[in-house]
């Protein structure tokens, strides 16, 4: 039986006004509607690997207020382990999120409980080193990530960075991460390279690297060379917020249940593209049964 999935990541509480116009400094305007949605890359690619089949534990912090039990709570509704999930003096993380009538957003995070995280707790550490693999992203302090990382190599756990949004990594962290998931912005800002392809090379000398493209799929590459390109299905799409979130998810979740990696990304492709055409973030992730529904072409 192999061990679980363990996402070390961020939960943040998403505020989400509309306005049919920004106010400009000074002024203030009548919004149109405001929701709450559970968020943060953390909490969004444990509820996907869960999802998808996988057994997940969910490592961060969440703060001493009301977002840190709907954090929680949104967690546990989905069967992911929130056992080794802090609880921190201070406010959750939380993103404020503004979409004016264009559909244009502006955000501002605030990263709250989730920047404490900057070392590994015990209890944490001994998760990873029973783990099946370690998935990360660059919402938490990258000190805790290049801990984490090297603690699970010591351990031979496969670890998946998304490095996302796009920081300098710390030196030695990349050296450590056996699978990238990044998106076109993502690799060109971290290879330096203008060209996807020769970006996704770059980056995918000691490691595997899986670019992807929105609707034109991904690529994959190793030791340097593009392995294969994945093609998207054609689906009608209704919001991609989370799509990235849901291939990530899933692609974990059939590697750990022993699929062989160009099958786990046919299958994260499958999923992805169901996401895309449902509305929000983990609102749009789709279950196994409904991935295996569609199934493979
Ligand atoms: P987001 O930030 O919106 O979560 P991202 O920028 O991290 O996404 P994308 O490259 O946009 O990631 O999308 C991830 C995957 O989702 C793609 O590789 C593809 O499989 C699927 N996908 C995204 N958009 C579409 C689409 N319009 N049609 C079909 N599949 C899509």
């Amino acid at each position: 039986m192999p061990g679980p999935i363990v996402v070390l990541g961020s939960a943040n509480l998403d505020f989400v006004v509309r306005t049919p116009a920004r106010p400009g400094p000074g002024e203030t305007v009548f919004g149109s509607a405001f929701t709450t949605v559970p968020g943060g890359k953390g909490l969004n690619q444990a509820i996907a690997a869960r999802r998808a089949g996988g057994a997940v534990c969910m490592c961060g912090a969440v703060g001493m207020d009301a977002w840190g039990e709907v954090l929680r709570d949104t967690l546990r509704a989905d069967g992911v382990d929130v056992s080794t999930l802090a609880t921190v003096p201070g406010d959750s993380g939380t993103a404020h999120i503004t979409v004016q009538g264009s559909g244009e957003n502006s955000i501002i995070v605030v990263p709250g409980a989730n920047a404490s995280v900057t070392t590994l707790s015990a209890p944490a550490a001994e998760l990873i080193a029973g783990a099946a693999a370690l998935v990360m992203q660059f919402e938490l302090p990258q000190s805790v990530l290049l801990e984490a990382a090297a603690h699970a190599r010591r351990h031979g756990v496969r670890t998946v960075l998304t490095p996302a949004p796009v920081l300098d990594p710390v030196p030695g962290l990349l050296d450590l991460i056996d699978i990238v998931v990044l998106n076109e912005h993502e690799v060109t800002r971290l290879s330096g390279l203008p060209d996807i392809e020769d970006a996704t090379r770059a980056l995918s000398g000691s490691r595997t690297v899986i670019t992807t493209l929105g609707a034109d799929g991904c690529l994959l590459a190793a030791h340097g060379e593009i392995v294969r390109r994945f093609a998207a299905p054609a689906v009608a799409t209704v919001d991609s917020t989370g799509a990235g979130d849901t291939f990530v998810g899933v692609c974990v979740a059939r590697l750990v249940a022993g699929d062989p990696l160009p099958r786990a990304i046919e299958w994260a492709t499958v999923g992805a593209g169901i996401s895309v055409t449902r509305a929000g973030a983990t609102s749009s992730m789709p279950t196994w049964a409904e991935i295996t529904a569609v199934g493979l072409t």
